[in-house]
């Protein structure tokens, strides 16, 4: 039996990541350096988007979406109610409403067609925008949430803390990368411990659209620009402006070291969590009472997969059952997620339950298992052997 406590995520430091951090120890900059520049880089690189803007976490990236698309309080937005509550609080930090549409049951993804009812139901340019969230690592089809905005000149954020590395199939048959500002005008992800890079805090903005990068760069350090072409005076070399109300939302030097070589081992790292799943689908198919939740078709034979799996949910009926007893075991699942307009502030704007009966009954099944490239295959065996002793009791 293990006793090693086994959680559903968590992240993978190798020596060479600790080299990369310490050398910057040593360096002359510990926050605002070269390395910030280079994971910049690196990441837009690897998600084939034109900009990347390196943030203090994921939830502050969403912030700079908003601030940077001019979110105010006269904006709707819509988002997913099964998602981290950051894809919405971001809306309400610029004063916005939030707008839930549910989940597609099949997928818990937004579902595209709910979210066309509520937009055709309003006049022209009552809603701003929509956040559509790569949920667990399955990319939305963002072709069609294109499709949409452009109908009714509207934004989209994609939120793909879940899913770097990951992509859909165009109509066209192309692989989209998530984050590529293909599709979305930006997108976002986040670098703590459980998502697929991490850097302790962290998190990036990525975009096509070169006046939104210049905006995120100005709200990302107090609404402060440098730039001689931007200032409105020139008063010497010491002159700044601050032009707008930002904040601070830098990622330091010694982060973006460890970002920077996290990213060397990222597609090794994705390749490790879609052999989990696949471990994972197999153990589990054919199985009463385990249904897995929106599994890649090609995942189950063997072909590639855009699914960039950063949670492998399953459903069951007695879930919290299943929860205790593998905690009684050392294993460490989650639920992902309480729908966000059940929580007591969202309640407090006046959503309630029953508003979104697709995500509540989601809610009401779901575990996330442990998923992550460091999961030993041996581990990976145990939490299987115990799901199904306990399904099977
Ligand atoms: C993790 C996460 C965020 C926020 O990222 P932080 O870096 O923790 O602030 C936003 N959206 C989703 C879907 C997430 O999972």
């Amino acid at each position: 039996m293990l006793t090693n406590p086994i959680p559903y995520g968590r992240q993978h430091i190798t020596e060479d990541d600790i080299q990369a951090v310490v050398e910057t120890l040593q360096s002359d900059f510990l926050t605002q350096g070269p390395k910030v520049a280079q994971f910049e880089g690196a990441f837009a690189k690897y998600v084939g988007a034109k900009y990347a803007v390196a943030v203090s976490n994921g939830t502050a990236a969403l912030h700079l979406c908003t601030l940077a698309l001019g979110v105010n309080e006269q904006s709707r937005v819509i988002t997913s109610p099964i998602t981290f509550v950051a894809s919405a609080n971001c809306v309400r930090y610029c004063g916005g409403t939030v707008e839930f549409a549910d989940i597609d049951p099949a997928t818990a993804l937004l579902d595209v067609e709910k979210v066309r009812q509520l937009v055709e139901s309003k006049p022209r340019g009552y809603y701003a925008g929509i956040i559509p969230v790569d949920f667990a690592g399955n990319p939305v089809n963002l072709e069609t949430f294109r499709q949409l905005a452009d109908e009714h000149g509207l934004w989209l954020i994609e939120d793909a803390a879940h899913s770097p590395g990951g992509y859909f199939l165009d109509s066209q048959g192309e692989k989209q990368h998530c984050g590529n500002g293909r599709y979305a005008d930006l997108a976002i992800f986040s670098f703590h411990p459980v998502k697929h890079i991490a850097t302790g805090e962290g998190g990036m903005v990525t975009t096509n659209d070169e006046e939104l990068y210049q905006k995120l760069l100005l709200y990302r350090t107090h609404g402060i620009t440098r730039d001689a072409e931007l200032l409105e005076e020139h008063h010497g070399g010491w002159y700044m402006e601050m032009q707008e109300l930002g904040y601070n939302y830098r990622i330091p030097d010694m982060l973006s070291a460890l970002g920077l070589s996290q990213l060397q081992r990222a597609d090794a790292g994705l390749a490790r969590r879609r052999g989990i799943a696949k471990v994972y689908y197999h153990a589990f198919a054919g199985v009463a009472g385990i249904e897995a939740l929106s599994t890649n078709p090609a995942a189950l034979h063997g072909e590639e997969t855009g699914h960039a799996y950063h949670l492998y949910v399953i459903r069951v009926a007695d879930r919290k059952g299943l929860y205790d007893f593998l905690r009684k075991h050392n294993i460490f699942a989650q639920v992902h997620y309480i729908p966000a307009h059940t929580m007591p502030y969202y309640r407090g704007l006046g959503y309630s339950e029953g508003d979104f009966p697709a995500a509540e009954h989601y809610y009401s099944e779901c575990l996330s298992l442990p998923m992550y490239s460091s999961l030993s295959q041996q581990e990976q065996e145990f939490v299987i052997e115990r799901v199904k002793e306990f399904v099977q009791r």
